[in-house]
Formats: C-alpha cells, structure tokens, sequence
C-alpha cells in the first residue's frame, strides 16, 4: 500500500462522521447478562461542562449500573436491576428524574415513568404524578398488579400509595438549578424554544442470567412544558419497549417526535419483521429518521443476544454499560464513540 493511500485512512478514520455518533457493540459469545443506562442526552460540549460536573455525572452512572449489575451478578432478573438502576438515579439530583426533575409552566414537578418485560409483554406506566418519591416504582406497581398499563395523576398517585408505594411533600424534588432554569424562562420566555435543554431524563435496559429482558424510563419530562403534558417516556412503544423475541429500548430526547414516530417499538418491529440487526434498526431510527425530523435525542438498547447500541444525534448522552466479566464503561460526549 502506498504511504498515500495510507495517510488517506487514518485522516478518514480520524474525521467524525454520521457512522461513528453512535456506539454499539456486537458479543460474540452471548454474555451471562448485559445493563445498560442512559442519563439523559442533548447539547453537552466538553467545552462548556466543568470537571467537577463531569466527574458528578460519571461518578453518578457508575455507581448507578453498579447498583443494577449487582443483582444481575447474583442472578436476580433483569427488571430489578432496572429498577436498582433507575431508583439511583431517580434519588441523584443531578439528573432530570425523581429529585432534580424540571419544572412545567406553571411551576410544578411532574414526573412520568413506564417499565417493560420482555417476557410476557407485562407494561406500567405513570403520568403527570407529583408526590411519588420513585415513580419507576409507581410503573412497576401498576404493571404488577396488571389490570391497567398508564394511569396518570391523581388517579396513579391514590394507587401507588395503597401499592405501599413511597410519597414525599413536593418540596423534596426541588433543586435550586432546575428552579433558575424554569425562573429565567418565566421572565424571558425564551428558553421554551429550546426545549432539549431539560436533558437528565433516566433509563435502563438488561437482559439478565434466564435471557429476559427489561427496559424502564424515568422522567421530569421536558423543561416548561405545559401543565398536563405528558412525553415519550411513559407511552409504551415510544420511550420504553422490551420484547425476548427481538431487543429492549429506553429513549431520551425531544418526546413529541418519539411519540409520533412509535420509536421504541419501530426499532423492535425492524428486527422482528425486516430482520434488521440491533445495529441497523437503531442507526435507521435514530440516525436517519429522527435526524432527519430534527428530532434531537438518542435510545440505549440491547438485544436478546446480548448485543448493545446507544445511538444519539445530540451532542452528547450520559450513558453507560456493562456485560458480564467486563469492566463498566461510562462516557457523555460523542467524539468518545
Ligand atoms: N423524552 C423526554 C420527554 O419528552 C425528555 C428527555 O428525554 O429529555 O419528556
């Protein structure tokens, strides 16, 4: 090969284009089990997040997955470590979920949440709830005890309660960052124009020692949102999708689009009916179709063989993973792909 030619490569495979935004990883032995998360994603440049704040936001994925991976180690199933995943991150004000979520226009916190199994298809999901301190375990009641998928409101707060389910006085949500957020936005009306800024939105997805998979979403939705509006994350099929037979998906992103477009089950329907792989259907969805939108955002994934892809079009998404007798990984921005 001439030195040219050679010089050629590496410049190309130092340039970053469309097919290095986004991370995925084939096994090639199914691993014993596989958790994978997300914190949210959108405009992050190493340029403007300190190093205090960086360190924050890897510090608080890891100990995250570590929470989760340890009941996938001792063979717990993969919808409680979803569950451990979430519930960390839903409790780190850092993130917009649980404590630290953003404020709507009038004020307030309103929390929306969903969980998937994969091997039944059993699904929960909460809505515009504001006094549950864990609102994936307010999903997880309702998919539990099965008549019902989505209750919203008042109507999931009343349920969770008597589910044993944790309440909290709305004051324990508040955070001074959120709150000057949604303050500067009330006086300048400007900030709603912007609306990936309420990036934090939390999920996970597992596939676990029996070959089930799990996926959940955990959200203050989007920053000065509309009293009663609800995103992506609580409506199954679009931020939240777990099926054995194919993959399972958390979303984060600008959820209208996610909605409109059925993201998360789109990318299991690809797999399943145009037998596309996991690599394929998530860069089609999130790279081609949503791009293509404008539609910020990213999906975390992983398949039934274990086999992951956290695909974004922002910036950046707070993610990370980690496969049976591999160290975890964790990262933001995405020239670390
Ligand atoms: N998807 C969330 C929503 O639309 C927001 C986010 O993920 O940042 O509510």
């Amino acid at each position: 090969m001439s030195v040219y030619i050679l010089i050629v490569i590496l410049i190309f495979g130092l340039l970053p284009h469309e097919g290095f935004s986004q991370l995925s990883e084939k096994s090639e032995t199914k691993p014993d089990y596989v958790l994978v998360i997300h914190g949210g994603a959108g405009a992050m440049e190493r340029s403007k997040m300190s190093t205090e704040a960086e360190t924050a936001y890897i510090k608080g994925l890891l100990e995250a997955l570590e929470a989760g991976e340890k009941v996938l180690k001792s063979g717990g199933s993969s919808t409680d470590a979803i569950i451990a995943a979430i519930t960390w991150m839903e409790d780190n004000p850092l993130f917009n979920a649980g404590r630290g979520a953003v404020y709507n226009e009038m004020g307030e916190i309103a929390h929306d949440a969903s969980i998937m199994e994969g091997a039944e298809g059993k699904a929960g999901a909460v809505g515009a709830v504001g006094i549950i301190r864990n609102p994936i375990l307010a999903a997880k009641a309702i998919m539990d005890d099965g008549r019902h998928v989505f209750l919203i409101g008042k109507g999931a707060e009343d349920f969770a309660v008597k589910a044993g389910v944790d309440t909290v006085n709305p004051s324990y949500f508040f955070t001074q960052a959120r709150w000057d957020s949604y303050e500067k936005t009330r006086q300048t009306r400007i900030e709603r124009e912007f609306p990936i800024k309420s990036k934090g939105t939390v999920g996970a997805v597992a596939l676990d020692k029996n070959g089930n998979l799990a996926a959940g979403t955990s959200t203050g939705g989007m920053h000065y949102k509309r009293m009663g509006r609800l995103g992506d994350s609580p409506v199954i099929g679009a931020g939240t999708w777990a099926d054995n037979q194919s993959c399972a998906i958390s979303a984060t992103g600008h959820g209208e689009y996610f909605i409109r477009n059925a993201v998360a089950h789109d990318i299991a329907a690809r797999m399943l009916y145009a037998h596309q792989s996991l690599e394929q259907a998530t860069y089609d969805v999130v790279m081609k179709k949503l791009k293509a939108l404008e539609a910020g955002g990213g999906i975390i994934a992983v398949d039934k063989d274990g086999n992951i892809a956290m695909p974004f079009n922002t910036s950046g998404m707070f993610r990370a993973y980690v496969k049976a007798g591999e160290a975890a990984k964790a990262a933001i921005y995405v020239e670390e792909n």
